[in-house]
């Protein structure tokens, strides 16, 4: 057995972060609002209008409620002991998902309301549980309600199963207006509705929250804030394949990569370097173009693609962004320090690029002559296409 003492988390953090018995305990604290809630309007229409309910009926299902509620209640408390040594317990899940469509379904045959809010107390209960539960199981209890319901109609029509059984007198007035135990039934439905419907949502905006928060780690670096290297490559392949449909707008690719930055680590620490990237990054990306992805490439190295930019304009972009790192003061723990950076770029179309990995590689060459010519300056490969010459007509000589 595994344990997971350690892995205590706050009940206040996102349910989607718990193990899976804790989500249980969770789900079934929600579900034993069910038999309390209707317990409790059942017993209260009891009192008040007991001449409209059969009471050996309504009593069979106030008992139902409360059974329920001990079973569920045992239910937790077992699994709060259980915690402490599994993070696991499909029984658990199984009981509840089972459990919930079952009693909700006894209650919606048992007066009548399972084609109006017993179906969608018991749809919207079920799939609210899907983010917390297995989705496999979700849909087979959806499958189980249909057939539930379907089968119930088909009974109640053929004179098999009586309708609304719980009532002693029709709940709807002949000219179609509630009765008052009608009325309280529909109050509590909706209620129950609207506390569940809020409750889902809770949990689809934590979803959403979730998964912005997982695109965004995906997307972006995590110390400079920039594209990270997998989307800018991404993005580079998009715009690569725009241009070679449209070769005259062409697109250039700039590799930079810091002077002599293990100095900077090795003489002022660390976090001094990772103060370097980020305002070399913050000035990458305001000095850049609107259109144009700037991203961490790699540990001290950045990459800037230029769609719609001949070789010449970006190198020009390039060689402004040279002088502005060279000039800009960096703030290390008040002291002023200055870097430097070496620049390589590509443009396509060009000899030998066809592809976007050729750009990338070809703009990383340009890079490492720039470091090995001396640093702290911009190279750019040209390579020239070839205009492809029509082969020369034979003269012949006229007669
Ligand atoms: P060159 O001029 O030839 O580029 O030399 P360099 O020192 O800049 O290059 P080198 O590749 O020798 O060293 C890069 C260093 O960048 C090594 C690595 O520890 C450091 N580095 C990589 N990622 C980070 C980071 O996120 N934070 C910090 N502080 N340092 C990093
Ligand atoms: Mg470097
Ligand atoms: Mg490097």
């Amino acid at each position: 057995m595994r344990e997971i003492g350690v892995k205590k988390h706050s009940w206040l953090s996102n349910p989607l972060d718990w193990v899976h018995i804790d989500r249980m305990i969770l789900l079934a604290v929600m579900v034993l609002l069910i038999p309390l809630f209707f317990g409790s309007v059942l017993a209260l229409c009891l009192v008040f209008t007991p001449n409209w309910l059969h009471p050996r009926t309504a009593l069979f299902l106030l008992a139902v409620y409360a059974g329920y509620a001990v079973a569920l209640a045992l239910f937790i408390a077992a699994a709060f002991r259980r915690r402490k040594t599994n993070e696991r317990w499909s029984l658990f899940e199984n009981f509840i998902i089972a459990s919930y469509v079952i009693v909700v379904f006894l209650q919606a045959w048992l007066s009548g309301t399972h084609f109006t809010g017993g179906m969608l107390l018991m749809m919207i209960g079920v799939y609210m549980t899907s983010a917390l539960a297995d989705i496999r199981k979700i849909f087979r209890a959806h499958i189980a309600v249909a057939v539930l319901f379907v089968a119930v109609c088909f009974a109640e029509g053929s004179g098999r199963l009586q309708y609304a059984p719980l009532f002693a007198k029709p709940p709807i007035h002949p000219d179609g207006s509630s009765t008052p135990v009608w009325f309280a039934v529909q109050i509590a439905q909706i209620t129950a509705l609207l506390v569940l419907t809020r409750i889902g949502l809770m949990a689809t905006q934590r979803w959403v929250e979730r998964e912005n928060l997982f695109r965004e780690m995906s997307t972006i670096d995590g110390l400079t804030r920039l594209t990270n290297r997998r989307s800018f490559i991404e993005r580079s392949e998009t715009e690569f394949a725009r241009a070679s449909r449209v070769p005259v707008t062409g697109i250039s690719c700039v590799m930079i990569d810091i002077d002599h930055f293990k100095k900077i680590n090795d003489t002022l620490g660390h976090p001094a370097g990772d103060t370097v990237l980020i305002q070399v990054s913050a000035l990458l990306l305001r000095e850049a173009r609107q259109y144009d992805e700037v991203a961490r490439y790699g540990g001290e190295e950045f990459a800037i693609l230029m769609p719609e930019t001949s070789l010449d304009d970006s190198v020009k972009i390039a060689e402004r962004l040279r002088e502005r790192i060279a000039e800009h003061a960096i703030d290390v723990d008040g002291k002023k320090i200055h870097v430097t950076a070496s620049f390589g770029v590509a443009s396509f179309p060009a000899a030998g690029i066809h592809t976007i990995g050729d750009l990338l590689k070809v703009a990383d060459e340009a890079l490492y002559k720039a470091k090995y010519g001396g640093r702290n300056r911009v190279v750019a490969t040209r390579k020239k296409i070839r205009a492809h010459k029509a082969p020369a007509k034979k003269r012949t000589r006229k007669r």
